[in-house]
């Protein structure tokens, strides 16, 4: 299954893709999580991207852009992927309309998570992080349990706020998603992808409302791969006998009646040589042969 997750920040993109991924066994692909990863690391490309992100504003698209061939070429993204956050703007995607016609891997659908703007605002300022694993909470809807210790260090959840989940930055990225980012449920929708599901209420309540979106959507099949080099193999449809005119076919029709009638005429005149000028059947003439 090859999908988008689209939706406001706030509206659980990232808390249902992960869900996904575990049921489907196909990567996320954040690009949320790819550039803070970057910015962690202190890589140019994290540099780049820091400003734009501190302040709610999208990073520049050939970063973006860049980030988002690499990994949708790597082995683990054939089978099928979750995108999440990307992409953000009409840009963005036309060059994924492009880049995955260029790996052959059209997407099946693009879910549209609605959140009022209230509850997007509340859920933002409660969302923490684990440092380690990187699993998602809420103080208000989802606090971590203590009973259930983080999976990537054993311990109790690290819990952080996102630097960009303050108050000003907040306003900023939806002002920014309702700008750039809404217009692209239009694009999907008129390219028959589009689902919407809502997205208030508890997180099992969505996760089956987002199944439910994806029920009639076919399950992504690896898709054909060349070996580098080797010719384009030829359609079924060049394979059989090209279709003929009727005006062809007539002709044709007449070549092969005028071809028996010929063969008619050579078997008589063998016929006559055989039973020799004073005539005779055929088995006299042979009995002469003998
Ligand atoms: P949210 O959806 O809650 O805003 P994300 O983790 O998806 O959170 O994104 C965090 C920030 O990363 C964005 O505010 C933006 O600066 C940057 N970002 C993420 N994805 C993109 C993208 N596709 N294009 C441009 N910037 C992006």
């Amino acid at each position: 299954m090859r999908i988008v997750l689209l939706g406001a920040p706030g509206s659980g993109k990232g808390t249902q893709s992960q869900r996904l991924m575990q049921r489907e066994h196909i990567p996320q692909i954040s690009t949320g999580d790819l550039l803070r990863a970057a910015v962690a690391c202190g890589s140019e490309l994290g540099r780049k991207a820091k400003a734009a992100m501190d302040g709610g504003r999208l990073v520049e698209d050939a970063l973006v852009l860049g980030m988002i061939r690499e990994r949708l070429r790597k082995p683990d993204a054939r089978g099928g992927f979750i995108l999440d956050g990307f992409p953000r703007n009409l840009a963005q995607a036309q060059a994924l309309e492009r880049l995955l016609k260029t790996l052959r891997q059209p997407l099946d659908a693009v879910v549209q998570l609605e959140v009022e703007y209230p509850e997007l605002v509340r859920r933002i300022s409660g969302r923490r992080t684990c440092a380690d694993c990187g699993r998602v909470f809420n103080v208000s809807t989802s606090p971590a349990q203590s009973s259930e210790p983080c999976a990537g260090s054993g311990a109790p959840h690290r819990l952080i706020q996102r630097p960009d989940d303050n108050e000003a930055t907040v306003s900023e990225r939806l002002r920014v998603y309702e700008e750039k980012t809404r217009p692209l449920i239009e694009f999907y929708r008129k390219r028959g992808l589009l689902r919407v599901i809502q997205a208030q209420g508890e997180v099992e309540e969505v996760t089956e409302r987002l199944e439910q979106a994806l029920h009639a959507v076919p399950r992504a099949r690896a898709p054909l791969r060349r070996a580098p080099g080797k010719a384009k193999p030829r359609r079924a449809a060049a394979r059989r006998a090209p279709k003929r005119s009727a005006a062809a076919k007539r002709k044709r029709t007449g070549r092969v009646m005028r071809t028996a009638a010929a063969a008619a005429v050579t078997r008589a005149a063998t016929r006559r040589v055989r039973r020799g000028p004073r005539g005779g059947s055929r088995r006299g003439g042979a009995r002469r042969g003998r």
